[in-house]
């Protein structure tokens, strides 16, 4: 039996930098993990994720995403391999889109280096994209990617470096409280832990009971495809991270070249995929899957629209209202819910090690987190 002062269920994105950050700041940390880190049955996968800084979903965000940038660099240099990579972004639709019109607003609230530029400028400046005459594109030189599985592992070694006990494969069954502990049986054992986090992403609803804590895990997929032509566009100097909101063929975002070869991109639905159980075997992708994506290759990418190189799937851990949950479980004073980040927080994981060992230490945070309350649901 581990005795620790902060148990955390879930190490994936969010799970692996709270173990970092508090493991360095003193605490004793039991990280425990159903699978492999990394792994790719939860929402971390996949070689890249997005980092925009005028966030169209709101200048909540933004103090959040600049901390998590500046933490994301100083991780890098400490693996001895950038994590972030500055290849610029683009917010791109109609002008009453609240995509670009959102991010612009962001962008001008904090100052942060922008350019509103039309369809024309746009494929000019970027040639692997054809915006439809019309658009409108919000460039910020500063957005760019992350690559998760490379922080989820420097995470790790920090938190291991800091003394920290994390286990792969050993899933928490069970848990309660016990004498101002929590007890947390898993498949191995029995722990004991002062404080307990719950970072457990897309299974979240299921483990802590979805009418209490309602995070619901969507499936959803990536594609690489090969580009047919102007393959040198799609590097990252010549093309960077985007978000289109097409209305013909809907809300699809990408990336340029990284890690794993071809042209990477996902659709992100207005109205959800109904739920799945985390638990069961995903649907694998298939040829519905690939046309979705192609018709919206045709239509903004067309250089892209060669053969497809890989497909996977991946789940969205949503809250009703797509924003997060930080907060602490009704009623328990050490039990924590980090979770529910609906296809948008990997940018942020930095940032909320940091402010998750705040709280656990009893730390008034930097952060305005009252958007992020679980009593929005109650
Ligand atoms: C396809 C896709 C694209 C995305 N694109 C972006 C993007 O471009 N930019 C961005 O910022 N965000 C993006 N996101 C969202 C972002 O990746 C997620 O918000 C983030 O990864 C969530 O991290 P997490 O730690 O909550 O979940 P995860 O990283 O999935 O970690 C949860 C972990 O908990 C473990 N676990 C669950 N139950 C138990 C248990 N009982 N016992 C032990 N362990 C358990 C799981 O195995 C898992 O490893 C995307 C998500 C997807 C799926």
């Amino acid at each position: 039996m581990a005795r620790v002062d902060l148990a955390i269920v879930g190490v994936g994105g969010m799970g692996s930098a709270i173990a970092a950050h508090a493991a360095q700041r003193g605490l004793k940390v039991l990280g425990l993990e159903q699978s492999s880190i990394p792994n790719t049955r939860g929402s971390s996968h996949g070689a890249t994720r997005i980092l925009r800084l005028g966030l169209h979903e709101g200048p909540t965000y933004v103090p959040l995403v600049l901390r998590a940038l500046e933490l994301w660099q100083e991780l890098g240099k400490r693996a001895g391999t950038p994590i972030f990579h500055a290849c610029g972004g683009l917010d791109v639709g109609f002008p009453d889109s609240s995509i670009p019109v959102n991010s612009e607003r962001s962008c001008v609230k904090f100052n942060l280096p922008h350019e509103v530029l039309d369809a024309k400028e746009t494929a000019r400046r970027f040639p692997a994209t054809r915006p439809n005459d019309g658009m409108i594109a919000v460039y910020q030189p500063g957005s760019g990617f992350l690559v998760p599985e490379l922080a989820i592992s420097a995470h790790t070694n920090v938190a291991l470096e800091h003394g920290a006990e994390i286990h792969g494969f050993e899933r928490l069954i069970g848990w309660e409280p016990h004498a101002g502990k929590y007890l947390l049986r898993t498949d191995r054992g029995v722990h004991e832990a002062a404080q307990v986090v719950f970072s457990s992403g897309a299974w979240t609803g299921k483990l802590l009971e979805a009418d209490r804590v309602p995070v619901a895990a969507e499936r959803t997929v990536l594609g690489w495809f090969a580009p047919r032509a102007n393959l040198r566009d799609f590097q990252p100097d010549r093309l960077p991270i985007w978000i289109v909101d097409a209305p013909q063929v809907g809300h699809f975002y990408g990336f340029p070249a990284h890690g794993v070869p071809g042209f990477k991109l996902g659709r992100l639905r207005e109205v959800p995929a109904p739920a799945v159980d985390p638990d069961l075997r995903r649907r694998a992708p298939d040829r519905e899957d690939e046309d979705d994506m192609r018709s919206f290759i045709r239509e903004i990418f067309p250089d892209a629209d060669g053969p497809v190189l890989a497909m996977e799937t991946c789940f969205f851990e949503n809250t009703p209202d797509r924003t997060p949950i930080i907060d602490r479980l009704p009623g328990e004073p050490g039990a924590w819910i980090v979770g529910g980040f609906s296809g948008h927080g990997f940018k942020f994981c930095s940032a909320i090690g940091e402010v998750v060992t705040d709280l656990v230490t009893g730390k008034p945070s930097a952060f305005d987190l009252t958007p992020f309350r679980l009593s929005r649901f109650l």
